[in-house]
């Protein structure tokens, strides 16, 4: 919707990687394993990433999505940022407890053909099995939403990524929105912060 709406540019580190894996790269093999378990993969492969898209487009805006997860690519992102004249205008945190966390990611499903997003709880795939979209009808589960891959990646948040809570707290970049809400409510949150 941001990008629609905005012209801004989506950077997903974590669909990067997954594009990675399945182009069968040195990188690509070498991050699987840790992506299946739950576990970060190191930061400087993840800041490599971003700095190859920053470079290749230097009007652009961006929205970072799941990066950065470390105080090392964040403090990476800011001199990243600064070399191009550029700043964060706003680090959205939107909250949303582990269990509800857990329920949504678990239901979750794309379509294999379009990447059209599903859930078996608020949207689930068509009865005729086909997908809204593209009229696809294979569907996938990503390979990390597992109870145990979840336990892991939670236990990572809240070791290595919490913490930039309160480093962008202290810069005055925070700011929080309930990530409980439906899609346009949750929309509408980001959309009164960005201005
Ligand atoms: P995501 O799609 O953002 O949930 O990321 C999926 C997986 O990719 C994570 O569990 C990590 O293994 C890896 N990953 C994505 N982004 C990062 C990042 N910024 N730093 C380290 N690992 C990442």
């Amino acid at each position: 919707m941001l990008e629609d709406e905005r012209g801004m540019t989506q950077l997903s580190t974590g669909d990067m990687l997954r594009e990675a894996r399945t182009s069968g790269t040195e990188m690509g093999n070498k991050v699987a394993a840790i992506m299946d378990a739950g576990e970060l993969v190191t930061d400087q492969i993840v800041i490599g990433l971003i700095e190859e898209k920053l470079e290749a487009d230097p009007e652009g805006s961006f929205i970072f999505d799941g990066f950065p997860r470390t105080l090392g690519q964040a403090d990476a992102l800011g001199a990243l940022l600064d070399k191009k004249g550029q700043s964060l205008d706003a680090v959205i945190e939107m909250q949303v407890d582990d269990e509800a966390l857990v329920s949504r990611i678990t239901a979750r499903s794309t379509c294999g053909n379009c990447g059209e997003g599903y859930n078996d709880l608020s949207k689930p795939i068509p009865a005729d099995g086909k997908c809204v979209k593209c009229g696809g009808t294979e569907f996938k589960r990503r390979a990390d939403d597992t109870a145990d891959a979840l336990r892991t990646r939670l236990m990572e948040y809240y070791k290595k990524t919490s913490p930039l809570l309160g480093y962008y707290y202290a810069k005055g970049d925070l700011k929080t929105i309930d990530g409980l809400g439906e899609i346009d409510e949750v929309q509408a949150a980001i959309g009164k912060i960005l201005g």
